[in-house]
């Protein structure tokens, strides 16, 4: 037996053999890609708070029923993606979000928020689904979620759109198409239903096993199938918005009139349903038509859900919102070729006991005036130290040895451009970097 194979007191024998692995479908984020998450999440919340979105945040771990009853019991989400386990200590069901909707409407309640003025908030962060993975789609996955919680639309409805549109915008993205629809209210949703029953009824034949589970619980749901072998039916069944009248035809309109007035150019596609069952009135989503995301393409969903507060105990509200997923808008981002460069401006070479400290006076000095600055740590030689420099992406190399210690000088010495190395004053360098930077 070897020392290390002997448990620490207090500690469990840790198996040695084999690397550990990440949960499949729950992926790393390295610091070469962060970059660009970065740059999506700032552009983000910039542009949110543009128009007056603030930040909210909520548990990751919520009571199962919060989504078996928020999300609805026949919804893929619910029947069979979610993480949900047993809280050791209590017994109490508990479930990982699998999306963020539920849980802020669970807070708006519970903390009274909308009981004197309406809320625009957003929030972002974690999900999980226990769904396959493949590209565009992961267990653990990210979204920037936004509600508009007390009012009754539709121009915080068109709002939300004409938002993403300068998003993407913001982005620099430009091949994302809208769809919106809108499935009415409860009325006409029960009239619609009992049609659809009917249509699905007639073609029993057709129906696959989900559908057929689903035939009486949720026939909407089935118009979201993605069975190849249904399409052709779900084509022919009757469209729910020849079910809509007054007020719910209005609405829709209204949004309608409103996006065309911002200049925005959408499909109204009758078979947008969406995958939970909060909706009601408007629904739509912001589709890639490039990017290699084939049947991922769905970059951010939403729509209305004034039932969901009655749904989940509260008063009856409005609210309306939408998600965007994050791992989807990367890869638009790689594949449109976006790339960030967090290189720093300098990065500082130095070697012998009198260097060091010169070295890190002028990182901080650099650091006083805004710049990012690496000062290189862990010794080694000029040339490896140099090497490193240049892998940093780093504008200059600021070099420091006995020489320039003794003179309380730095060598500057560019790094991305053709130009002599030359000696400056350490007091200097700050106003010497930016004169040059320029
Ligand atoms: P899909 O039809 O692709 O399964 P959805 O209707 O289940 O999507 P929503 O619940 O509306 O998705 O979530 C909003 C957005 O979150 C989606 O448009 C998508 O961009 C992203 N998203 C949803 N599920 C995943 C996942 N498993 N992995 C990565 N992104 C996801
Ligand atoms: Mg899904």
């Amino acid at each position: 037996m070897t020392d290390r194979a002997v448990p620490l007191r207090g500690q469990r024998a840790i198996a040695t053999a084999g690397i550990l692995q990440a949960v499949r479908g729950m992926n790393d984020v390295l610091p070469d890609e962060a970059p660009l998450w970065q740059r999506f999440e700032d552009t983000t919340r910039a542009v949110f708070a543009q128009y007056g979105y603030r930040n909210i945040r909520v548990p990751v771990v919520e009571p199962t029923a919060l989504f078996a009853r928020g999300i609805g019991e026949f919804t893929d989400v619910v029947e069979k993606e979610m993480y949900t386990f047993e809280d050791k200590l209590n017994g109490e069901s508990l479930t990982l979000r699998p999306e963020a909707t539920a849980g802020i409407v669970r807070a708006t309640i519970q903390h009274n928020l909308t009981y004197d003025r309406p809320q625009r908030v957003w929030t972002a962060g974690p999900m999980f689904r226990h769904e396959r993975p493949q590209k565009g789609r992961y267990r653990q996955f990210h979204q920037f979620d936004v509600e508009a919680l007390g009012f009754p639309g539709p121009d915080v409805d068109a709002e939300q759109i004409v938002m993403l549109a300068r998003l993407w915008r913001a982005l620099g993205l430009t091949d994302i198409v809208l769809q919106i629809n809108s499935i009415g209210d409860r009325d006409h949703r029960v009239a619609h239903r009992n049609a659809l029953v009917a249509h699905f009824e007639r073609n029993a034949a057709v129906l696959d096993d989900d559908a057929r589970r689903r035939l009486h619980a949720n026939p909407l749901r089935i118009l979201d199938s993605k069975n190849p072998a249904m399409q052709e039916m779900i084509e022919a069944a009757p469209k729910l918005v020849d079910f809509l009248d007054g007020e719910a035809l209005a609405h829709f309109e209204g949004m309608q009139a409103q996006l065309t007035d911002a200049g925005l150019a959408f499909e109204i596609n009758p078979r947008l349903v969406r995958g939970l069952d909060y909706y009601n009135r408007t629904v739509f989503e912001w589709v890639a038509t490039g990017g290699g995301l084939g049947a991922q393409g769905t970059v951010a969903g939403g729509g209305r859900y004034d039932d969901l507060f009655e749904t989940l105990g509260g008063k009856r509200n409005f609210a309306c919102g939408f998600a965007i997923g994050v791992e989807r808008m990367i890869l638009l981002l790689q594949a449109a070729g976006v790339a960030v460069d967090p290189a720093p401006l300098a990065y500082v070479v130095h070697a012998g006991e009198a260097a060091a400290p010169l070295a890190r006076r002028v990182g901080e000095a650099l650091r006083d005036r805004g710049h990012a600055v690496v000062v290189h740590a862990g010794g080694g030689s000029f040339k490896s130290q140099m090497k490193r420099a240049d892998a940093s992406g780093a504008r200059f190399a600021l070099i420091i040895g006995d020489d320039e210690a003794a003179t309380n000088t730095v060598a500057v010495k560019p790094l991305r451009t053709a130009g002599d190395q030359v000696a400056v004053p350490a007091a200097d360098v700050p106003a010497r970097l930016a004169a040059l930077a320029q």
